[in-house]
């Protein structure tokens, strides 16, 4: 049995108004609120977090960002920042999901300039990284999970890294239904360790949690869970079900 303790995060993406978010939050929180073994993690887009920080407050449930930039505050319009996000009531965040990699210029060198912001704060980050479909026939996927994870740690100092999660999210599996079986999935996590320990020693790799994401749905969490190598997971469309989600949860 690992020592790790699984984290289960949503990420809502562009999806749900603040009333939207409050009446699934009431609806969610009796269906988990006896749940401790894993960590429960709502990432609503910014102009929900108040409204579910305000839902799920004294509860088991945390709030996180979708994403942040590195800067503290100043001239970047449409922007937001770690102690932005700390203000509102916020614990965790997500950096370099593929959305904003592929829509928004997102690389590895400014997810690393958000991650070593986020640590700065305390913010608990959700780093992603995942190959494409044509990267994965092409057989890069190793040289992919390498490249993102040691760019994406650089310069990190292992003493502040043991907050940091990492979500393998095969892009060719996010909202798309086709899900990475729980052995290619554990594959994946386990190059992705091997890198953290070089990148950041052993010690930290053991204890780092590696979340699996992409098209997690009540029927497949359990087996994807049930791997050793597996530490929870990053839900998109079925957490936007406050059923579909507490059924993950509970696993
Ligand atoms: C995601 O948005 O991170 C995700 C994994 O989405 P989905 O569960 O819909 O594939």
């Amino acid at each position: 049995m690992s020592a790790r303790k699984p984290l289960i995060a949503a990420n809502w993406k562009m999806y749900k108004t603040p009333s939207q978010s409050s009446e699934f939050v009431t609806a969610f929180l009796p269906l988990v609120q006896d749940r401790t073994r894993d960590e429960i993690v709502l990432c609503p887009p910014f102009v929900d977090i108040s409204a579910v920080v305000a839902g799920t407050r004294g509860s088991n449930v945390h709030v996180g960002g979708q994403n942040m930039v590195w800067q503290e505050e100043g001239a970047f319009t449409g922007e937001i920042s770690a102690p932005m996000l700390i203000a509102c009531g916020c614990t965790h965040v997500i950096l370099g999901h593929s959305e904003r990699r592929q829509f928004f210029g997102e690389t590895d060198e400014t997810v690393n300039k958000k991650l070593h912001a986020a640590l700065k704060h305390k913010l608990t980050p959700i780093v992603c990284v995942g190959e494409l479909l044509a990267e994965r026939e092409a057989g890069k996927t190793e040289e992919v999970l390498l490249r993102q994870t040691a760019k994406g740690l650089a310069g990190i100092a292992a003493d502040l890294a043991h907050s940091i999660v990492i979500a393998y999210e095969p892009v060719w599996a996010i909202g798309t239904g086709k899900t990475a079986t729980p052995e290619m999935a554990a594959e994946a996590h386990h190059i992705i360790r091997e890198q953290v320990a070089r990148s950041l020693g052993r010690e930290i790799a053991d204890g780092m949690r590696i979340l699996y994401g992409g098209s997690v749905k009540p029927e497949n969490a359990g087996a994807l869970m049930r791997q050793e190598e597996i530490d929870g997971a990053l839900v998109g469309g079925a957490s936007l079900d406050p059923h579909s989600f507490s059924k993950i949860v509970l696993y």
